[in-house]
C-alpha cells in the first residue's frame, strides 16, 4: 500500500532542449494547458550545452501554474552556490514552481558532491543566518551571503537509479526520481527500501520523500501498471520523457484524456480516504525548529499551504516587525474571513501562547510579534474597492497600507485621514485612532469609519455600524484589537485638492520656550493646518500639512511657524497627499530588540510641560521626541462617541529611548502634565497605561464588552482590557 501520502502528480521531461530550446517551452505550454503538474528540463551544461535553470526561467515567464524542474543536474559543473541563487530566483520569478533535480553517479566522488551540494543548496535559502558557511571537498563554502529570501524552499530531488543515490535521497532529499526502464518494478522495490531504511536511520519521515519515476512514451499508457506503482510502491509522480514538440500535444492529450483521470479514481478508490494529502511535510531539519507547545500537525487544512514555521524559508520575512524582534512559533496566515476563524480555532486551542495580530506589522509596542507563540497576519486581505462613488463610501482590508489607499483615492479627488507614514498597515491604526496629517481638518481615521467587519474571539464574522452592533462599533474605533480581528473596514473618505506640504528646520538652542511658542501658534492656526513638531537638542523641524491647494493660504498659514525660531533650511511645496504618503519606500521588516516608546496627550502646552520635556531631550535618554497638533475636527467629535476618548487634547507626543528604565526616570515628569496617551504610540504594557489611555467611564464600558465578545481574553496580547471576573470563566493573563 502506498504509506507515503502524497498527491498524484503527472509531469513531462523535455530532452532535446540544446537543439531546440523554443520546443522546450512549447511542450512546456502544452503540458501546463492540459493540466500536468510538473515540466522538467534536463540540464546539458556538463556537455556544454544549455542551461536547464536559464531555459526554465524563460518558461516561467510564458506559464503560470505548471511546476519547473531543472533536472539532471551535475553538481561538479558549477559551484552548489551558484546553483543555488539560480534555482532560488527561479523560485522567486515563477512564483515558488521552482524545483532542482540533481544528477547522482554512483562514484563516491560524485555522491559526496551531490550530498555537499543539497547542504549548500538549503543553507542558501536560509535568511535567518547571516552567512553561510559549509564545509566541504567540492562545495566548500565561507562567509556566503544567503538569500534571496524565498516564500517556500525550492524542492531538491535527487536523480538516480542505484543503490548509493537511494540511500543519499532517503537521507537528504525532498524527492527521488529514477529510471523505470533503467531499473524494472523489481529494482525499484529493493531501492524504495534502501531509501525508507536511510531516512528511518537519519531520523526522517519516510514521507518526506518524494517517489518520482521517468516513463517512456509507451509506459505511460499501462494504466494497471501505474496503478501498482502508486498503491503498492508509493510513487506519487510520473514523469513522461519527450523528445520534443513534435507530436508533443497529440501524445499529451491522450495522457491527459485516457491515463490521468484514470489512474487518479482507481489510486483514489484503492486507498483509505486522505491517503493522499496535498500538505507539505516538512522535512526533520525544518520540523526540529518546532516549539514544543504547537500542535503543528493540527493547523487547519485551509491555512497549511501558507503558514510559516521557524524552520521555513520564509520565515525570515515574517519573524519580526517594523520595530521589534521576533521569534514566533507559528505564523498563520489567512486569505478570508472563514480562514482567518479557522486560525482563531487553532489559537483557542493554545490559549496559553502569546497571539500576535498582524495587519501591516508597523505597531509601535510590536505585540504583532512574540517569541514562541503565534501570529496571525491578515496582510493578504489588502483589498482597496469603491463601494459607493457618490458617497464616497470605500471598503479597504486591514492589509492594505496607507500608501496604497492614498494612491487609489487619489484619482477620485479624495484622501482619507490616516497618519504620517504610508507603510503602516490599516488594521492596526483604523482600530486605534490615526493621528496624521489631516487630523485638524478631517478628524481621526476612525471618525469616518461607517461599518467594520470582524471575526470575533469564537470566530463569528460580524458587522458593525451606528445601527448592527452599534456597543462594539463605538468600541473598535479606538479599543478595536481587544474585540476581534478586522477584516473589512468601509470608511467616508474626503474631497482633498493638492494639498500644501512643508518641511522647515530650525535652531532650537532652547527647546522649553521653542515648545511653548509653537504651542502659542498652533493654538492660532486655523484648522487646514496640521504640523508635526521633531525636537532635538538644538534643533527643530517641522512637518505640516495645509489641506488648500492655494498658495497664498499655505504660506498665510505657515508663515507663523517659519517665525518661531531662526529657520536653517525650508521646503514648501503643492502636491497631492498620496505623494506625501509615498515619501518613503517600504522596506522588509527587521526589527530587533525590543521598542522603547512612551505616549502622552495634553491640552495645551503649559511651561511645566515644556519645561518637563526640555529635560527630557537633554537628558539624551530619548532620540525621538516628536509632538503632533490634534485638536481641531478630532475634538468635534463628543469624547464618549467612541472608545477613543481624549478629544480635548491638542497635542500628541510620542517619546523613543533605548532604555526603557532611563526613558521612564524622564519621561515620568511629562506624563504629570499630561492628560491621556495614545497607545498606538506606547509600548509600556504597565496596567495603567490602560487607564491613562481610556477614563473610568470608557474602560468600565470596554470591560463588559470584553466579558461579552471575549470573556476567555483571547486578544489580550496588544493592551489587554481584561473582562470583569466571571465565576467558571479562566481568562488568566499569559504572561
Ligand atoms: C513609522 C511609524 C509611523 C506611525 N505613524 C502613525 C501616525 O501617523 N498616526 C497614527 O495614528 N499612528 C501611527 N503609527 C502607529 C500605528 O498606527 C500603530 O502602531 C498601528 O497599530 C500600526 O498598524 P499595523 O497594522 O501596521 O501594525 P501591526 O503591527 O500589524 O498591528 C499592531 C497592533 O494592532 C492590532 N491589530 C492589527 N491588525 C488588526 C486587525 N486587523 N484587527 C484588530 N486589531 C488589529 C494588534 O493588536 C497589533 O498588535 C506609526 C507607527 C510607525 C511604526
Amino acid at each position: 500500500m502506498n504509506t507515503y501520502g502524497h498527491s498524484l502528480w503527472f509531469g513531462v521531461e523535455v530532452a532535446g532542449v540544446t537543439d531546440a530550446p523554443g520546443d522546450a517551452v512549447t511542450v512546456a505550454l502544452h503540458a501546463e494547458r492540459l493540466g500536468f503538474n510538473v515540466v522538467s528540463f534536463p540540464d546539458r551544461v556538463a556537455e556544454g550545452g544549455f542551461d536547464a535553470a536559464s531555459l526554465a526561467a524563460w518558461a516561467a515567464a510564458r506559464t503560470s501554474t505548471i511546476q519547473l524542474a531543472v533536472s539532471r543536474f551535475r553538481t561538479l559543473a558549477r559551484p552548489a552556490s551558484v546553483a543555488a541563487r539560480g534555482a532560488a530566483s527561479l523560485q522567486l520569478l515563477s512564483g515558488d514552481r521552482g524545483m532542482l533535480v540533481l544528477a547522482t553517479l554512483p562514484a563516491a566522488e560524485d555522491l559526496n558532491a551531490v550530498e555537499e551540494a543539497v547542504a549548500v543548496v538549503r543553507a542558501m535559502q536560509d535568511t535567518t543566518r547571516s552567512r553561510v558557511n559549509s564545509p566541504g571537498t567540492h562545495h566548500g563554502l565561507t562567509g556566503a551571503e544567503p538569500g534571496p529570501a524565498l516564500e517556500q524552499e525550492v524542492p531538491v530531488w535527487l536523480n538516480g537509479s542505484n543503490v548509493a543515490a537511494a540511500a543519499l535521497a532517503g537521507r537528504v532529499a525532498d524527492g527521488w526520481v529514477v529510471d523505470l526502464d533503467e531499473v524494472g518494478v523489481e529494482g525499484l522495490v529493493k531501492l524504495n527500501a534502501v531509501l525508507d531504511r536511510a531516512a528511518t536511520e537519519a531520523g526522517r519521515e519516510v514521507g518526506e520523500v518524494r517517489r518520482v519515476v521517468t516513463l517512456s512514451g509507451e509506459e505511460v499508457f499501462d494504466i494497471d501498471g501505474l496503478v501498482a506503482l502508486s498503491v503498492d510502491h508509493g510513487v506519487s509522480t510520473f514523469l513522461v520523457r519527450m523528445t520534443g514538440a513534435a507530436g508533443s500535444v497529440d501524445l499529451l492529450r491522450r495522457i491527459s484524456d485516457d491515463v490521468v483521470p484514470a489512474v487518479h479514481h482507481a489510486v483514489e478508490a484503492e486507498l483509505a480516504p486522505g491517503a493522499l494529502s496535498s500538505r507539505r511535510l516538512r522535512r526533520a531539519d525544518v520540523r526540529s525548529r518546532r516549539r514544543a507547545a504547537i500542535g503543528y500537525d493540527e493547523v487547519p487544512e485551509s491555512l497549511a499551504e501558507r503558514a510559516v514555521e521557524p524552520g521555513d524559508p520564509a520565515f525570515g520575512k515574517v519573524r519580526s516587525t517594523y520595530l521589534r524582534g521576533g521569534n514566533p512559533g507559528l505564523v498563520l496566515r489567512p486569505r478570508s474571513a472563514s480562514e482567518l476563524a479557522d486560525a482563531l480555532g487553532f489559537a483557542r486551542k493554545h490559549m496559553q501562547l502569546p497571539l500576535g495580530i498582524r495587519s501591516g506589522g508597523h505597531g509601535i509596542s510590536g505585540r504583532s510579534t512574540n517569541d514562541g507563540g503565534l501570529v496571525i497576519d491578515v496582510g493578504a486581505l489588502n483589498d482597496i474597492k469603491v463601494l459607493d462613488q457618490a458617497a464616497r463610501l470605500v471598503r479597504i482590508g486591514p492589509g492594505a497600507r496607507w500608501r496604497d489607499v492614498a494612491t487609489a483615492l487619489q484619482p477620485h479627488g479624495w484622501a482619507l485621514s490616516s497618519g504620517d507614514y504610508g507603510g503602516v498597515g490599516v488594521g492596526g491604526l483604523a482600530t486605534a485612532g490615526g493621528i496624521g496629517f489631516l487630523s485638524r481638518k478631517h478628524g481621526l481615521t476612525i471618525d469616518h469609519l461607517r461599518t467594520v467587519e470582524l471575526v470575533l474571539a469564537d470566530g463569528t464574522l460580524v458587522r458593525a455600524s451606528e445601527t448592527e452592533n452599534p456597543e462594539l462599533f463605538w468600541a473598535v474605533r479606538g479599543a478595536g484589537a481587544n474585540f476581534g480581528v478586522a477584516v473589512a473596514f468601509e470608511f467616508v473618505v474626503d474631497e482633498v485638492d493638492e494639498v500644501g506640504w512643508a518641511q522647515l528646520a530650525f535652531q532650537a538652542p532652547d527647546p522649553a520656550s521653542y515648545l511653548e511658542a509653537f504651542g502659542r501658534v498652533v493654538a492660532e492656526t486655523p484648522r487646514e493646518t496640521t504640523p508635526f513638531l521633531i525636537l532635538g537638542q538644538g534643533t527643530a523641524q517641522i512637518m505640516a500639512m495645509v489641506d488648500s491647494s492655494d498658495p497664498d493660504v499655505i504660506v498665510a498659514q505657515l508663515q507663523p511657524f517659519a517665525e518661531i525660531a531662526p529657520l536653517v533650511q525650508q521646503q514648501v511645496a503643492v502636491a497631492p497627499y498620496a505623494a506625501v504618503m509615498n515619501m518613503f519606500p517600504e522596506t522588509p521588516h527587521h526589527g530587533r530588540g525590543e521598542p522603547v516608546s512612551r505616549s502622552a496627550f495634553t491640552r495645551e502646552i503649559t511651561p511645566g510641560f515644556a519645561s518637563a520635556s526640555a529635560d527630557l531631550i537633554r537628558s539624551g535618554a530619548s532620540h525621538w521626541y516628536q509632538i503632533r497638533a490634534v485638536g481641531g475636527a478630532v475634538a468635534d467629535v463628543p469624547s464618549d462617541a467612541t472608545a477613543y476618548a481624549h478629544r480635548d487634547a491638542n497635542f500628541a507626543l510620542a517619546v523613543m529611548g533605548g532604555n526603557a528604565q532611563r526613558l521612564d526616570r524622564w519621561f515620568e515628569p511629562v506624563r504629570w502634565q499630561s492628560c491621556g496617551l495614545y497607545l498606538s504610540f506606547e509600548s509600556d504594557r504597565h496596567p495603567d497605561r490602560i487607564t491613562d489611555a481610556f477614563p473610568p467611564a470608557t474602560l468600565d464600558r470596554l470591560r463588559r464588552l470584553k466579558a461579552q465578545l471575549d470573556p476567555h481574553n483571547l486578544f489580550q496580547d496588544n493592551f489587554n482590557i481584561p473582562p470583569p471576573t466571571t465565576p467558571g470563566v479562566p481568562h488568566e493573563p499569559r504572561h
